[in-house]
């Protein structure tokens, strides 16, 4: 695949700087992404996973995912899961790059749709 182009809009992207700035440590979550052009994905809604205190960098963990999931459906959006491409963490106070990890977790999650678009941030707002 080519280089793909994200747009993040502000509101969206206050939404998940907020949620990085906030957490304690590291943070993970999901979105709704719409496809706009061939390589191009625009970020609808960003979803913060909870998760229990300790939890191991960047293991998605599966209870949360399927929990939110869950919400979606009984909120009666059930119908947007198809555009829940795009995962987001943050590295706490480091580096935002992606990990070994980072990219095995990936992998995993790449199984479950078409794609995946990753996103990782970190508390300095750096992206
Ligand atoms: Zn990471």
């Amino acid at each position: 695949m080519g280089s793909l182009s994200l747009t993040i809009p502000t509101d969206v992207f206050d939404r998940l700087d907020s949620y990085i700035k906030m957490a304690e440590g590291e943070v993970l979550g999901f979105g709704l992404v719409t496809q706009s052009g061939p390589t191009s994905f625009i970020l609808d809604e960003v979803f913060l996973v909870e998760q229990e205190a300790g939890f191991a960098h960047v293991d998605v963990p599966d209870e949360a995912m399927h929990r939110m999931v869950t919400d979606l459906v009984e909120a009666g959006r059930g119908s947007e899961l198809e555009r829940l491409y795009l995962w987001w963490h943050s590295h706490g106070r480091l580096d935002p790059f992606l990990s070994k990890t980072d990219l095995d977790t990936i992998e995993r999650l790449g199984t479950v749709g078409d794609y995946i678009i990753s996103v990782v941030g970190n508390k300095m707002g750096g992206y």
